[in-house]
């Protein structure tokens, strides 16, 4: 028997990273996107892991940095997008930046031909069903409304907060 898939909403960065993983354990994934097909004040394309900014990843040395120490750890754990970043690295002294169309465009390939990985372009407007056994909302800073109100709902939050020096979060 098969695992069940295990949903993904959200292709940006974190997401992105979590159907790779998953997929690497051999446990299949849908991956939903809703990008073209409803847009986000931020970004303009329709590519997975979307720079909607800054295109670094910050210092890249791992002997005297948190953050570099982060990247060293993620390459031993075979991740997507620090092998997509190294093979679109542009120069920026000791930081690691990448060429953001073709780092979208390397982690949208490598995610699209993954046999164990479905991505559905649709827009995930509400609390997932319940027929979906395992979910991980990685829908970033501009999660959709719709979404982002049933969240509300569900916790009794007045607001949601993203906290941006701690982005990307699975
Ligand atoms: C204007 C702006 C500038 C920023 N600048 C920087 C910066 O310079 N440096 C930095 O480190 N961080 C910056 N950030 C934060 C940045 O968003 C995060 O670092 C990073 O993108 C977070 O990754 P993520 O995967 O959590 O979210 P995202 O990369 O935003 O990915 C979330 C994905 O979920 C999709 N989605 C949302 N709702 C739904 C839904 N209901 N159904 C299906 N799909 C959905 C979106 O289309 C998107 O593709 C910025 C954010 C904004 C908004």
């Amino acid at each position: 028997m098969s695992p069940a898939p295990i949903h993904v909403i959200g292709g940006g960065l974190a997401g992105s990273e979590a159907a790779w993983q998953i997929a690497g354990t051999g446990v299949p994934v849908i991956l939903h996107e809703m990008r073209p097909v409803r847009g986000t004040d931020a970004h303009h394309t329709d590519g997975l892991a979307e720079l909607v900014c800054s295109n670094s990843f910050r210092a890249d040395d791992w002997t005297s940095n948190a953050v570099g120490l982060l990247h060293a750890e993620m390459r031993a754990l075979d991740s997507l997008i620090m092998a997509c970043g190294d093979a679109h690295q542009v120069p920026a002294g000791g930081a690691l930046a990448v060429d953001r169309d073709g780092f979208s465009a390397a982690v949208t390939h490598r995610l699209s031909t993954h046999p164990l990985v479905r991505i559905e372009r649709s827009e995930v407007a509400g609390l997932p069903p319940e027929d979906w056994d395992s979910v991980i909302i990685a829908t970033g800073p501009l999660t959709s409304p719709a979404l982002a109100q049933a969240i509300q709902g569900l916790t009794g939050e007045d607001e949601l907060s993203f906290f941006d020096a701690i982005a990307p979060i699975v």
